[in-house]
């Protein structure tokens, strides 16, 4: 809890995903771009532009622009690529919970048919020793 206040209360300079928003938003609430470090081809970000750690900490109406983006951005890897054969949409909301960018964001994390050896639980995975059921 108190790492989660001290990156609560991180100045919006510091901020990598501030900077990118500053750069590319006109008239939005939020905006999609990508990964820097992509764990696979088109992960990409979508961001809102107003700089707060959690989703939850988002209105309705900037919720609801990041969900579109989700929609679009998954229209747009589908049409460019036809091996994007699924998708993992994730937010890691928290720094136990694996966040390290302290600005909200969803990752959408295009899936390729044998992209790993198993693919099943997908999510689940993130506890490794938890994922039976
Ligand atoms: P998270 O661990 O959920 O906070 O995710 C942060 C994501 O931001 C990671 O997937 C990083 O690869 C990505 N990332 C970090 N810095 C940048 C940056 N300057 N531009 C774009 N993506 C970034
Ligand atoms: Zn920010």
């Amino acid at each position: 809890m108190q790492n989660w206040i001290k990156y609560k209360s991180k100045k919006e300079e510091d901020c990598p995903f501030c900077e990118i928003c500053n750069i590319i938003a006109k008239n939005s609430l939020a905006i999609p771009f990508d990964d820097k470090y992509p764990i696979a081809e088109d992960h990409t970000l979508v961001v809102p532009l107003r700089h707060t750690p959690s989703f939850f900490d988002l209105d309705s109406h900037e919720r609801n622009a990041c969900l579109s983006l989700v929609d679009e951005m998954r229209q747009m890897i589908l049409k460019k690529d036809d091996t994007v054969t699924g998708f993992n949409i994730g937010i890691n909301d928290g720094i136990d919970a694996g966040q390290t960018v302290f600005h909200s964001h969803i990752h959408i994390i295009p899936r390729r048919k044998g992209d790993v050896a198993n693919p099943r639980r997908g999510i689940r995975n993130i506890i490794h020793n938890r994922r039976s059921y």
